[in-house]
């Protein structure tokens, strides 16, 4: 079947409830994806049971589908797709691309974290730590690229990034790695997602050249702030939206995209806000800076902590 000319994703990992962050990257990818006669997809971004929280996706997925945002295809879940990563990785080793490191952060502190050459001292056997896998960044690399949001992008890799890591020395698979190739084995076209994450794509692209993959187009939405400027993400408004009562936080996200709150106004179910928002949305408004804290979200759009 012919690629279609635009397939949008929406990749939250499974740390937590779905707060407001999350759920304008859900709708901000669902509107572009729409708007563009595309589909959207939803996959879930498990690979780092650490920072995980039991529970947590199957209400995240549960949040999603009460906002009426609904994946066109079948939910894939990360872990269960660790054959993908490593077959990339066995391509990068193979080439030489990739290359284990015994660096530790300590190691690497002298250097302001950034791993240019192993500095790792000589361990004895017994003290050696299972190492890291790393991708090579070549001195000169700089990565260019053009976010239809944010606008031309530069960043030097080598120098500002270093080698970074594909499997971290604890065993799991970098997000970087997951990411580049999940997003070309489901086809996306478009990656639509925070703008917190603009400073992974540069990565993320050096990754795809080194693995011969297509490079998605980028979009990266503003983050919202609190009135103390705060990101949300780090501030005490990160709460969970409540999915018992979902057209607040819907309201709050789209003013958050730059749209005209009386497109949407007495729309009496997530499904109507979203066809009403479907047809009366316009990229072109959504700010490419943070746009200040909604008002709603100090009511009811967020569930109440206890
Ligand atoms: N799973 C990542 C997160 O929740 C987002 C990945 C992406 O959109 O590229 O922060």
């Amino acid at each position: 079947p012919a690629a279609p000319a635009y397939r949008g994703r929406f990749a939250p990992s499974p740390t937590g409830d779905l707060h407001f962050g999350s759920l304008l990257a859900a709708l901000g990818s669902w509107l572009l994806a729409r708007a563009a006669g595309g589909e959207w997809l939803v996959r879930v971004e498990d690979l780092d049971p650490p920072r995980e929280v039991p529970g947590a996706m199957q209400r995240q997925l549960a949040a999603l589908a009460a906002f009426g945002l609904h994946s066109d295809t079948a939910i894939v879940r990360q872990s269960d797709r660790h054959a993908l990563y490593q077959a990339a990785l066995d391509t990068l080793m193979g080439d030489g691309r990739a290359f284990t490191c015994h660096c530790s952060r300590s190691d690497l502190a002298a250097a302001g974290g950034i791993h240019r050459r192993c500095v790792a001292p000589a361990r004895t056997a017994a003290v050696r730590r299972v190492p890291a896998i790393r991708l090579r960044v070549a001195d000169g690399t700089v990565i260019h690229f053009d976010d239809a949001l944010q606008g031309p992008q530069t960043q030097d890799l080598a120098r500002e990034v270093g080698d970074f890591v594909l499997k971290r020395a604890d065993g799991h698979w970098a997000y970087q790695l997951a990411v580049v190739v999940d997003d070309a084995a489901q086809g996306i076209t478009d990656v639509v997602r925070g703008a917190d994450l603009l400073d992974s794509t540069p990565r993320q692209i050096a990754l795809q050249h080194a693995l011969a993959l297509p490079t998605p187009r980028y979009a990266h939405l503003p983050l919202v702030v609190d009135d103390a400027g705060r990101k949300l993400s780090k501030s005490t408004a990160a709460l969970p939206v409540d999915p018992r009562d979902p057209l607040p936080a819907l309201r709050a996200a789209w003013s958050a995209l730059g749209q005209a709150a009386d497109a949407v106004a007495g729309a009496p179910s997530a499904e109507a806000f979203l066809e009403r928002a479907k047809a009366a949305f316009q990229p072109r408004t959504i700010p490419r800076r943070p746009a200040l804290e909604p008002a709603a979200m100090h009511n009811s759009a967020f569930t109440k902590l206890t």
